[in-house]
């Protein structure tokens, strides 16, 4: 059958390219698209003064390339009914500190990081930066079948004395989140270094000005301080290296939903935060999840479990919000179940199994999920997992449990 392909997006995965043509590929896509993002978008939170003008250009854009995409996004729904699942997921990962032992939780010994590179080489996995990985989910298509995004918050200068050694040899990308408050400071990247990463390919993100802990104030004055301190970020961003960020990463991984709907609404298009799971085509695009990879996660095994890891997939769950209103808190989970074998379930809190897993009687994929206990830290995820009905792989959700009155 001949297929006539309309890249609306940048087409993200040549079929039967190799990995590192692919990545060449995504390069030159990102640099194309380093100023316009997608189609109609300007850099979020920033307006610049030829909006208006790029505004008239795009809306003419948007409306061809919306007739033209019409018979390919039927043929795409339709392709995604027997499409493989797997090929709509990507592992994401998120690092603090390289090498640096003084911090041991966030941190990563450099051999251990460099077993994570090795093993994506080895295995051909194409290392995607996270617009890349939107991309690519955004369009519903040409996910590569083995892709992963490697990220890094915090912007701290062993980003660049230490990781990007083993990432330049290996050629490998990665996104990093930037506070920027912080940058220039002892321990952390300057101005001048971001913006030699930045030629290097490195995809920089917002995190924030001030890197606060925005769910320790009430909601109405959260979410103007929060509005605000993000607009300053772009704002600084646009100074200092000509363009502002369309990705977003919550500080200490922490939102709500009004936070969400900040980022939505100043156009980001789409953020991270630090619960464990994969990204896939249906997921939140503003709660990204991310598997952490310092202190004792930071293990090859690990890795390499997590790079093959599969989504489970939630039509629904309750409640959305990460703040822990009664304790211990009930999640409430509506599954998509055709890919996974339901007898297998398990649930994790914290890493333990101190927690207890009911499925509904009438309809098998609801489930709730309680702990036995009271959670006691300020950040507690509830993960559950089940294996694949076809193959050895497993299935991968957590929800981000948040208590505010206890102290970082
Ligand atoms: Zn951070």
């Amino acid at each position: 059958m001949n297929e006539t392909r309309i890249d609306c997006f940048p087409t993200c995965h040549a079929r039967g390219a190799s990995p590192r043509e692919n990545v060449n590929r995504l390069n030159a896509i990102s640099r194309r698209n380093r100023k316009g993002l997608y189609p109609g978008q300007h850099p979020p939170g920033f307006p610049r003064n030829e909006s208006k003008r790029r505004a008239g250009i795009w809306l003419l854009t948007i409306l061809a390339l919306f007739l033209l995409h019409l018979p390919s996004a039927t043929a795409t729904a339709r392709d995604r009914d027997t499409a493989e699942i797997k090929a709509e997921a990507i592992p994401c990962f998120v690092y603090h500190r390289f090498g640096d032992s003084r911090y041991p939780s966030t941190n990563i010994p450099l051999d251990k990081f460099k077993a994570h590179l090795a093993y994506l080489r080895e295995k051909e996995y194409t290392v995607l930066t996270l617009g890349q990985a939107m991309s690519c989910l955004r369009s519903e298509k040409d996910v590569p079948d083995r892709a992963v995004v490697l990220t890094v918050d915090d912007g701290y200068a062993t980003f660049l004395s230490e990781a990007m050694p083993l990432l330049r040899e290996y050629g490998f990308q990665a996104t990093l989140f930037v506070q920027t408050q912080n940058v220039g400071d002892s321990g952390y990247l300057g101005w001048d270094e971001l913006r030699r990463l930045q030629a290097e390919g490195i995809e920089i993100g917002n995190h924030s000005a001030s890197h606060a802990h925005f769910l320790n104030m009430k909601e109405e004055r959260r979410l103007k301080r929060f509005r605000n301190d993000v607009q300053k970020a772009q704002g600084k961003f646009a100074f200092k290296l000509e363009e502002a960020p369309d990705l977003f990463s919550y500080p200490f991984g922490e939102y709500t939903p009004g936070m969400q709907e900040v980022i939505r609404d100043m156009g980001f298009t789409a953020a991270t935060a630090q619960k464990s799971g994969v990204m896939h085509v249906e997921g939140d695009r503003y709660a990204l999840p991310r598997f952490p990879m310092g202190g004792p996660y930071a293990t090859l095994e690990g890795f390499i479990s997590k790079a093959n890891m599969r989504p489970l997939r939630v039509r629904q769950e309750q409640p959305k919000s990460p703040v822990v209103e009664n304790n211990p808190p009930t999640l409430t989970l509506d599954l998509e179940a055709e890919a996974v074998d339901l007898s297998g379930l398990q649930c994790f809190v914290g890493g333990g199994r101190d927690c207890n897993l009911k499925r509904d009687k009438k309809d098998p994929s609801r489930i709730t999920v309680t702990a036995t206990k009271k959670l006691t830290q300020r950040r507690t995820l509830y993960t559950i997992t089940a294996p694949s009905n076809n193959g050895p792989r497993w299935h991968w959700f957590s929800h981000l449990w948040v208590r505010p009155k206890i102290a970082e």
